[in-house]
């Protein structure tokens, strides 16, 4: 169907933008030699994964759920980080993962004998304690307090046998500045356990298919590495595979209007776009302007019951009439992976936009999607 066929709201993931990432990340893995997997965190759109696979090396994930789905739809190599991993899923991690990385020495000590005796890669998850995100906190892994990965002063080298690699992840959308300073902290602080080690995980939050984003100057940073070191390098970026290749297309139900025009849509921002208000930040609208740029000025709100659930206010050329149907852009990456059914919200339909413009519908949802979550 065409796009302007598709139901609302929907989220259409573009397969040539996809496709251009990809190819901007393998340009990178064959000028290097870096591995680049996918993060499933920020995109599990499983119908993408035989593309996504002809050309990343495999998948990370966050858990077991995330572990089993890289194995079963891409089916390349799988790894998986946790803070921690449960009694009863550590055996089928283990069956399924080839490379395992642990966020503490314990972790390490309770689950590395499994790990090593069925032929697993086993790494270990350090903390750089160097911040290069400001007012980021809840984005920011090297931030005070942060649960996440071992600092120098707990680091235990006697207990480094069989530990085959170093993982940092430090960054959110950020350039390959940032990446070199890292590196330079990662190498001050743990440079010494290089040479015994076989690879390094630089994480994510690389904005590599990002317009400005500086990639000779990651290349530099894998080459260190590769040159220095002897590694093998792996990036793990979850938003640059998905980065601006998708939308989500919504229709406006009603007008209102208090100190300002409004428009109901049929998208929330709570349960189908939670990182508007989350992170928080206003998502791209074609066609659309700054409050005020251009003649008409509307709040974009949801259906749902929460005061908050706003979308953000945009200006028009024409004045917004019900029916209408409004396409927010960078609507792929942590999107469809974060909805929830709020409020009984329906979920979006999931679909494909192919190269030819033909669009295909490849999920929908109703009552039942609603219910079964509940009891
Ligand atoms: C979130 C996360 C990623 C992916 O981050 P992006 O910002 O989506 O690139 C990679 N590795 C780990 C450990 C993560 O937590």
């Amino acid at each position: 169907m065409r796009f302007e066929e598709l139901p609302t709201p929907c989220y259409v993931v573009d397969e040539a933008l996809i496709e251009k990432n990809l190819n901007i990340l393998s340009g990178i893995m064959e000028r290097t030699g870096a591995k680049i997997i996918l993060a499933q965190k920020a995109f599990s759109m499983t119908t993408m994964y035989p593309l996504i696979g002809k050309h990343l090396s495999g998948t990370t994930a966050s858990g077991l759920y995330e572990a089993r789905l890289g194995q079963e739809e891409m089916g390349k190599e799988n790894h998986v980080f946790s803070p921690a991993y449960r009694e009863d899923e550590i055996d089928e991690i283990v069956s399924i993962c080839d490379h395992i990385i642990f966020n503490s020495f314990s972790q390490l000590e309770k689950y590395k004998a499994k790990a090593l005796a069925a032929g697993r890669k086993i790494g270990i998850r350090i903390n750089p304690e160097c911040s290069t995100q400001v007012g980021h906190e809840i984005y920011d892994p090297c931030s005070p307090g942060s649960r996440f990965g071992v600092r120098l002063e707990d680091f235990q080298p006697e207990l480094l046998e069989g530990v085959s690699g170093l993982h940092f992840h430090t960054l959110c959308q950020q350039n390959s500045d940032d990446l070199e300073t890292t590196l330079n902290a990662v190498v001050e602080k743990f440079g010494q356990w290089l040479p015994q080690m076989e690879w390094i995980n630089f994480g994510g939050g690389h904005h590599i298919t990002r317009e400005d984003y500086d990639i000779p100057r990651l290349e530099a940073c894998i080459r260190r590495m590769q040159e220095n070191y002897g590694l093998k390098v792996y990036l793990e970026p979850g938003e640059a595979v998905a980065l601006n290749a998708g939308y989500l297309v919504t229709s406006v139900l009603d007008m209102n209007r208090n100190g300002i025009e409004i428009a109901i849509v049929d998208t929330s921002a709570t349960c189908h776009m939670p990182d508007v208000l989350e992170m928080p930040y206003r998502p791209p609208l074609f066609g659309s302007g700054e409050p005020g740029e251009k003649p008409y000025t509307y709040r974009l709100g949801g259906p749902t019951c929460l005061t908050g659930d706003v979308i953000g206010d945009y200006s028009f050329d024409q004045p917004l009439k019900n029916g209408d149907r409004l396409v927010f852009g960078d609507m792929a990456i942590y999107t469809m992976v974060k909805t929830n059914t709020f409020n009984g919200m329906p979920l979006p339909a999931i679909a494909v936009q192919e190269k030819d413009g033909n669009c295909r519908v490849v999920r929908e949802f109703g009552y039942q999607d609603f219910k079964t979550r509940l009891a």
